[in-house]
């Protein structure tokens, strides 16, 4: 479930509320109660890294040192 943040106008608080439906109106501000809050933008952003295979020597069956099929022989 994704997490918005909303930031008061009145106070300036910034509070985080879990998402559990795709329609949700603005929650009221924990700290003064004002309806006045607006969302920011979600930190959940989910980076996946993948690193790239090594490359690969030889073929997919063989020991990279000791491939008789590399090196085109
Ligand atoms: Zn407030």
């Amino acid at each position: 479930m994704p997490i918005y943040e909303y930031q008061c106008a009145e106070c300036g608080i910034v509070h985080e509320v879990l998402v559990q439906s795709a329609s949700v109106r603005s929650p009221d501000c924990p700290g003064c109660g004002s309806k006045n809050t607006r969302k920011l933008f979600s930190t959940f952003s989910p980076q996946v890294k993948e690193s790239a295979p090594p490359p690969q020597s030889g073929c997919m069956s063989c020991p990279n040192n000791n491939c008789p099929h590399a090196g085109g022989a």
